[in-house]
């Protein structure tokens, strides 16, 4: 079983076997603030007691970004809560209603190909939860004795992605992850990735001088990890960018990325 690790004082990280996902909890003394919700009616249930189990403050909720991972166990963790209240971007909510369907249905048929009948069942019957407050660039939640930033960092994982600082520990969703033994896997880079802007969203993440970055995948990392992935991020875009000028092959773009190929090939497509 996952197990909440305290970072700082109050600010706890889970790592779930499942996606390898990472959530958060930051314990005020009026509120706390739950970062990501995990990706299922019965995964957000699960989350919800795991709150309960650190602490009975009124819970808010943020969504880093709309990815079913992090955004589908919303419904299920507000109604435990007594329908808490659920932050995000703006875009994130449109992106939720435009696309959260189609997102179920390929991870329904997914689970069911690899044989995960009660997961493709979880997530098939999951309500999707509406962000309820939104903001476009940043927002400061008030926890009592303590306050979250909340920024968005620019387009880069996705067009809406949101950073939660708490103190010098910094949430960085998936702009950030940490694969066993790497950095980026072939779902760091989807539809909705801007290759080109994402370096410079983790520049703005670095700008806060973290002590720990907790990515959306994996465990946290530290700063160095960062500009290092804002580094293999900015060779990739180059690299793409040259395959797209004709001046070099996606096989030599291959052979010359930081990166296993497999995610350089979701990197250039
Ligand atoms: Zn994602």
């Amino acid at each position: 079983m996952p197990e909440w690790i305290e970072q700082a004082a109050g600010v706890y990280t889970r790592r779930y076997a499942e996606l390898d996902l990472t959530v958060g909890l930051v314990v005020g003394s009026e509120r706390c603030l739950v970062v990501d919700t995990r990706g299922s009616r019965g995964q957000g249930e699960e989350l919800a007691s795991a709150v309960r189990e650190v602490t009975s403050a009124p819970p808010l909720i943020v969504l880093t970004h709309a990815h079913f991972d992090h955004a589908f166990g919303a419904a299920a963790l507000s109604a435990s809560f007594g329908d808490c209240p659920i932050w995000s971007h703006t875009a994130c909510r449109s992106a939720l209603t435009e696309h959260a369907e189609a997102d179920r249905r390929e991870w329904t048929e997914r689970y069911l190909a690899d044989g995960e009948h009660a997961l493709a069942g979880d997530l098939a019957e999951t309500p999707i939860a509406t962000p309820t407050r939104t903001f476009d660039r940043a927002e400061r939640l008030d926890l009592g004795d303590r306050t979250v930033e909340l920024f968005h960092p620019g387009p880069g994982h996705t067009g809406h992605d949101v950073v939660a600082v708490a103190g010098d520990v910094v949430f960085a969703g998936d702009l950030v992850e940490h694969a066993p033994g790497g950095s980026f896997t072939e779902e760091s880079f989807g539809p909705d990735t801007h290759l080109t802007a994402w370096p410079a969203a983790l520049d703005h993440v670095l700008a806060h001088r973290p002590r720990v970055v907790v990515p959306g995948h994996g465990d946290p990392v530290d700063a160095s990890f960062v500009a290092r992935a804002r580094d293999d991020l900015r060779a990739l875009a180059d690299l793409r960018a040259a395959v797209r000028a004709g001046t070099l092959t996606v096989a030599d773009a291959v052979e010359a990325a930081p990166l296993p190929p497999e995610v350089v090939r979701a990197a250039l497509a």
